[in-house]
This record gives structure tokens, C-alpha cells and sequence, in this order.
């Protein structure tokens, strides 16, 4: 397991900015959902103090991931470039107020005063942008299975029709 732990509320009050890069295959829960766990995701974390005065990282990953498509059983290059904001409350009890306060379903809550590992964050954000049922737009070897078939459906007799109406 990665780990790139940090102060959460320093991280804020410095506005501290931080970026790198993480191989797939070092984040395990990440590697377990890829093809082939090839690649690397770049990351971005930046911290800040909104104007209600609570703690604000923005959280930001992009990268390709290999999935495995569900319908042909391929892989395929998933594209991934998501960003989340956290807001950190002054204790776990304070969780659930916070959230409430702040009233926006896109912004997570979690506790700032225990140490916050930030590879967990970010490899908790990759997961949760991947699709849950991932699929080619256009499977590429059923394409010409599709063809295949639909041709094998047509009766001789329609096929002889389409024939005499294109004279
Ligand atoms: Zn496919």
C-alpha cells in the first residue's frame, strides 16, 4: 500500500499544492479491477480554506486504465480524468454536522484529525470514477459477429426480394 500521508488541516492552511504520479499496479484495489494492471494515473491535490472557514482539499486523477469489457470479454482503454472535493471536519463526531451544513452531495466529508493518506484518497477517487459495468462503445469483435448473424437471419425469399427491387 502507497503512502503519502499528511497533516490535513497544515495541508489546507499552507494551500499547499501536490501532484505526482501512481503506477496502477501499486494500488492494489485499483490493480484487481484493470486488464492488465499496466499504466499510471497522474494525480493532483490541492488544499485550501473555504470561506466558512473549514479545511478544503481538491482532489484530481487522470490517466488510462485498461478494464475488461463485460459483453466481449476484451480489454479496452478506459479514460479516466475525475476530480473530487473533500472538506475535512474537526473530528469524526463532526462528520455528520458538516455535512449537513454544507448541504452538496458532491463534496465528501471526512474526519481531519487523524494523519489522511493521501494515496488512499486518491486511489479511493480512481475507483469510484471507474464504470461499474464497463463496455466498448463498439465491441470490436462483435461487430463483424453482429453482422454474421443478422445476414444468417434473412430468409433466401427477402434476399431475392431486395434483389428484384434494386433492378
Ligand atoms: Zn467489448
Amino acid at each position: 500500500m502507497l503512502s503519502l500521508v499528511i497533516d490535513g488541516f497544515e495541508f489546507c492552511r499552507q494551500k499547499e499544492n501536490r501532484a505526482g504520479r501512481f503506477a496502477v499496479s501499486d494500488l492494489p484495489r485499483l490493480a484487481e479491477e484493470t486488464a492488465d494492471r499496466s499504466g499510471d494515473i497522474g494525480w493532483n491535490a490541492e488544499g485550501s480554506v473555504l470561506a466558512s472557514g473549514h479545511p478544503r482539499i481538491k482532489l484530481s486523477v487522470s490517466g488510462a486504465i485498461g478494464l475488461i469489457c463485460q459483453r466481449c470479454l476484451t480489454s479496452y482503454e478506459f479514460r479516466l480524468d475525475s476530480g473530487s472535493t473533500i472538506v475535512l471536519a474537526r473530528s469524526e463526531e463532526g462528520v455528520d454536522e458538516l455535512e449537513s451544513f454544507l448541504d452538496d452531495d458532491s463534496i465528501d466529508v471526512i474526519a481531519g484529525d487523524t494523519p489522511i493518506n493521501l494515496a488512499e484518497l486518491i486511489e479511493d477517487e480512481i475507483l469510484l470514477a471507474l464504470p461499474v459495468s464497463p463496455k466498448h462503445e463498439q465491441c470490436p469483435s462483435t461487430q463483424a459477429l453482429d453482422k454474421l448473424k443478422n445476414a444468417g437471419k434473412r430468409s433466401p425469399f427477402a434476399v431475392l426480394k431486395d434483389l428484384k427491387r434494386e433492378k
